[in-house]
């Protein structure tokens, strides 16, 4: 919208725009009326096979449209929400609507469909985190192997034991675990090898250097290899270009997620796409 090309000495007149200015304690009061008036939903951004160039799933995101403000970044309520403890119903509904669309999308035909839920660190230290999210798949009477749960690397590394027992538990029932944000958080190869996770997710900041910036295309190389010889599958998030695909694809990685391929879809576009068997771009 027109406002945002202003900047930020329009801000008296534009303030409904301004989402930095944001107030913290208004955005609270705001997520509160969300969380209790259905003020969410999911968007879903495919990944794409290297080796089929077939969507394999999607991850779920969040997106919260304020009735005023418009369009809010996942990246400046979650914060919010973890501080105010209403991560809470928020993560648990976001868990129960993926699980929910799993079960429509079966029932649709779409029967090896994944999707990844981001789970934030606030509710994966949640005594109950295992029970919360097999419950879930249970209501929903869905396979275990159709729900992906995506942590940080930084959040793996907060409580690395209890990381450890959490997802023991998750692999026991068959649900897969992908490290996100990978490359960004410093968890020592050490604990690597000891988190039982399925994949890791290469962190976009470094995608989008490939063939840029010669340190984060070593750094990418360097990842690939070490991840690789621990017998982790690779995702790279971010991507962007034709050029960074064909990169990716060429050393090593599973999977691949990006605008280049699209961007985040409402879930009939996302089914649409899904029953191409095309992803755009390949
Ligand atoms: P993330 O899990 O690393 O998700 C990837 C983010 O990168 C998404 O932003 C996605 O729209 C964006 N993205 C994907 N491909 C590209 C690309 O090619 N280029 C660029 N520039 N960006 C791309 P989004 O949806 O704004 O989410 C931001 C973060 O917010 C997520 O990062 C995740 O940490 C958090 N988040 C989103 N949804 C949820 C949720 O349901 N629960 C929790 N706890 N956190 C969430
Ligand atoms: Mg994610
Ligand atoms: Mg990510
Ligand atoms: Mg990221």
């Amino acid at each position: 919208n027109k406002a945002k090309t202003k900047g930020k000495n329009n801000y008296i007149f534009f303030s409904q725009d301004i989402v930095d200015d944001y107030d913290r304690y208004e955005m609270k009061n705001d997520l509160y009326e969300a969380v209790n008036n259905d003020g969410f939903h999911l968007v879903y951004q495919p990944k794409c096979a290297c080796h089929t160039n077939k969507i394999t799933g999607f991850e779920a995101l969040i997106r919260w449209e304020h009735p005023a403000r418009g369009f809010v970044s996942p990246e400046s309520f979650i914060p919010v929400a973890e501080e105010t403890g209403l991560i809470h119903p928020i993560g648990d509904w976001v868990l129960d609507e993926a699980c929910r669309q799993i079960r429509e999308w079966r029932d649709m035909g779409m029967t090896d469909v994944t999707v990844a839920i981001n789970v934030s660190a606030v509710q994966f230290a949640k005594e109950s985190i295992l029970d919360d999210i097999c419950g879930a798949v249970r209501r929903h009477d869905i396979p275990f192997s159709a729900l992906i749960i995506e942590i940080t690397e930084g959040m793996a590394m907060q409580n690395p034991q209890w990381t450890i027992e959490v997802l023991k538990g998750l692999r026991k029932k068959g649900i897969l675990v992908h490290l996100d944000d990978f490359g960004t958080g410093f968890s020592s190869f050490n604990y690597l090898s000891r988190f039982p996770v399925d994949a890791i997710k290469i962190d976009r900041s470094f995608v989008q250097n490939i063939g840029i910036d010669q340190r984060d295309t070593s750094i990418v190389n360097a990842l690939l290899g070490i991840v690789s010889s621990l017998g982790l599958n690779v995702v790279a998030e971010g991507v962007e270009t034709k050029e960074q695909a064909d990169y990716l694809q060429e050393n090593g990685c599973l999977e691949l997620q990006g605008f280049y391929f699209s961007r985040p879809l409402s879930s009939n576009d996302a089914a649409h796409l899904y029953k191409q068997k095309i992803i755009p771009g390949r």
